[in-house]
């Protein structure tokens, strides 16, 4: 039941008004078969639009099955859309995207009624399409179009069917076969109501309105609509806002929904989803990079005892900058004899130098790191050799060319042979290879197997051309204290040295397994937030990217949402849509960011050698990411279209 007032629609046009409705009043029955007609701009398509509840009214009252539509909300608005009204258009409006079946099926998922009483099938057949189910509307002609049209604006059972100039872009067989349509609908207990300015089409009708300049001429009874008054039963007037029968399968159909726009545009959506791909991959790579790391750090310290510490002479610093030359804390050779039978609580000490070495056996080069350790070191270090033997007290004596080998340099070298006895060259120097260090596993930046130990002396004197002891590791007795230990041999350095009690810390530094392990693993993950952070800025990069690409798609699909909108969709359900369209997009960016992530880290630790490790954490983390990105930047888009009115939408070009 229609009954408007007064009603009144005003457009405003470059300080013109355009009065499109003057003071219409009239009734209409729910049964009814009403033709409005017209001149061209006399008001018609904006009546119906008004009726139609796709647009509103600037004054006057409409009430539709005894509700003020004025107090109706967006939601209820939707709703009546949705469950009393259906909507023909002169251009048809379908979505080229979908088949004609998908198209006839459309606002089903916004009503969610199971299409048991007008199923999209039966509907394509009683317009006689039944054979064109599958073609999308560009392979079907005008009139078969309509036809699409007019089954969609049935599907969901509407009490009134209003058709704006149906048959406006058909040929005239096409034509005879929509009015016959509509003709059919009105006699099935459909109100119908028509805007044509076509005689032939108002003949069908049993009254018809006349408009001009906006108001309404005349109201006749057709000769059609003098026969007996059909009675019609059954139509309840009351609206039930039943919604979605099932959340789960309302969203299985979003999803469907989302899946076939992403499709649609493959390439659009690739570009898209790789800057989340990009992003993704670079978190967990740069995660499994730092957490590597710090597992390394751990293996490398694992050697250490708790009761060892390393003594370095430290750099001089005046004003600030470090002396590097010249300074006078430093520690012979010397110096670890004596400090050991100074100081009570040391156990065992040991010397160490570093530097690096070309080393040559047969035809092969590698360059390695060369270490040269007091005999003491192999116990302090817990590190005896896994094959052969350690040098001894007068091979240390005398500056003897034996060399142990880490595992890297005898793969490099030696392949799967046992190096044991063989000789090889470091810097040119001939030396004969005495055992294997044990593997200290993990990799971290620098692999702790691609090593070649010397004794001290021997790299001090014959290979590197060094005075001065780098560091000493020092063993602490059980029981003693470490921190008195270390106090007393810095404070004995010191006076041996002579440094000035002026110098900082006197001139040496002590590190226990803790100093050591705070200051890398401070390092390690100061670097790892570094890398964290570039990575999360592509994330964002990419994020950005896929809203530009749904702030595009919203407006290049206003007149789909229009669409949508007029067929009952509420405005969360475009929301709804938008978003998991952006959310299909960027968690297959995701997932498919992950595993890009997995296969670089893994490239990363058999090529570069670095140690990696990929964290639930982090994959959580990606996830989680990915899934927020799509959200934050889908929402503003969705809610742009989301509020768009239907008829605006719809008009967009
Ligand atoms: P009809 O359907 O009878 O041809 P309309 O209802 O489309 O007429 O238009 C009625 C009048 O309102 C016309 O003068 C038209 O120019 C004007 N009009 C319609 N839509 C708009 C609009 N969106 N903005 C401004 N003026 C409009
Ligand atoms: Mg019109």
């Amino acid at each position: 039941m229609i009954e408007i007032r007064n009603l009144c629609k005003k457009y405003e046009l470059g300080g013109t008004t355009v009065n499109a409705l003057d003071n219409v009043s009239f009734d209409i029955r729910a049964d009814e078969f009403v033709a409005i007609m017209g001149r061209s701009g006399s008001g018609k398509s904006t009546l119906l639009q008004v009726l139609g509840l796709l647009d509103q009214p600037t004054s006057g009252s409409y009430k539709l099955f005894g509700k003020e539509v004025a107090h109706l909300t967006e939601n209820d608005l939707a709703i009546y859309r949705r469950l009393t009204l259906g909507f023909i258009f002169q251009q048809f409006h379908l979505l080229p995207r979908l088949s004609a079946l998908d198209n006839v099926a459309m606002p089903l998922i916004y009503s969610g009624l199971s299409s048991i009483h007008a199923s999209p099938k039966n509907l394509l057949a009683v317009v006689s399409l039944q054979d064109r189910m599958e073609h999308k509307p560009r392979e079907l002609s005008g009139g078969q179009q309509q036809r699409v049209a007019i089954a969609r604006a049935l599907v969901n059972e509407p009490r009134i069917l209003l058709a704006d100039e149906p048959t406006g872009n058909l040929d005239t067989t096409s034509q005879a076969d929509i009015l016959n349509l509509l003709d059919q609908m009105h006699k099935s207990g459909i109100g119908v109501i028509v805007v044509t300015h076509d005689e032939e089409v108002a003949e069908r009708a049993h009254r018809i309105l006349r408009m001009q300049d906006g108001r309404l001429v005349s109201d006749s009874q057709t000769k059609n609509g003098k026969k007996k008054k059909r009675t019609v039963t059954g139509i309840n007037t009351t609206i039930d806002s039943t919604t979605h029968a099932s959340w789960f399968a309302y969203f299985v159909k979003l999803l469907g929904e989302g899946y076939r726009a992403v499709i649609a545009n493959k390439l659009r959506s690739a570009l898209s989803m790789l800057g989340i791909t990009i992003g993704v991959a670079s978190v967990i790579a740069m995660l499994a990079l730092g957490s590597g790391a710090q597992k390394a750090i751990e293996s490398q310290l694992t050697g250490l005892g708790a009761n060892v510490i390393v003594v370095r002479p430290s750099a001089v610093r005046v004003g600030g900058v470090a002396q590097e030359s010249g300074s006078p804390a430093r520690i012979t050779l010397d110096d670890v004899p004596w400090i050991k039978e100074r100081v009570g609580a040391i156990q065992g000490a040991a010397g160490n130098v570093t530097g690096r070495a070309q080393v040559t056996f047969g035809n092969k080069n590698w360059n390695t790191l060369v270490q040269g350790a007091g005999l003491e070191y192999a116990a302090i270090r817990n590190a005896m050799p896994e094959l052969g033997r350690m040098y001894t007290h007068a091979e240390e004596q005398s500056r003897a060319r034996v060399a142990l080998l880490g595992l890297t340099v005898v793969r490099e070298l030696y392949g799967n042979e046992n190096p044991v006895g063989t000789f090889i060259k470091i810097n040119k120097v001939n030396f004969q290879v005495i055992g294997v260090m044990p593997s200290k596993g993990g990799g971290g930046f620098r692999d702790q197997d691609d090593v070649v130990v010397v004794p001290l002396t021997t790299a001090m004197y014959r290979l590197l051309g060094k005075q001065y002891v780098d560091s000493m590791d020092v063993e602490i007795r059980a029981g003693a204290n470490i921190d008195d230990a270390g106090d007393a041999i810095k404070e004995a350095l010191a006076m041996r040295h002579r440094i000035p009690a002026s110098m900082q810390e006197g001139g040496y530094q002590i590190f226990n397994l803790d100093d050591i392990r705070t200051a890398m693993t401070a390092a390690s993950s100061t670097m790892s937030a570094l890398l964290a952070a570039i990575a999360a800025v592509s994330l964002l990069v990419g994020g950005i990217g896929i809203m530009n690409i749904m702030l595009v798609s919203v407006t290049e699909r206003t007149k789909e949402i229009g669409l949508r909108k007029a067929v009952g969709a509420r405005p969360q359900d475009i929301l709804l849509q938008f978003l998991v369209e952006t959310l299909v997009v960027s968690l297959s960016g995701g997932a498919l960011g992950l595993v890009l992530g997995g296969v670089i880290s893994l490239l990363m630790s058999q090529f570069a050698g670095w140690s990696v490790s990929i964290s639930a954490f982090s994959i959580v983390l990606s996830i989680v990411f990915s899934v927020f990105i799509g959200l934050v930047f889908g929402i503003y888009p969705a809610r742009k279209a989301a509020h768009l009115n239907p008829i605006d939408a719809l008009r967009h070009e």
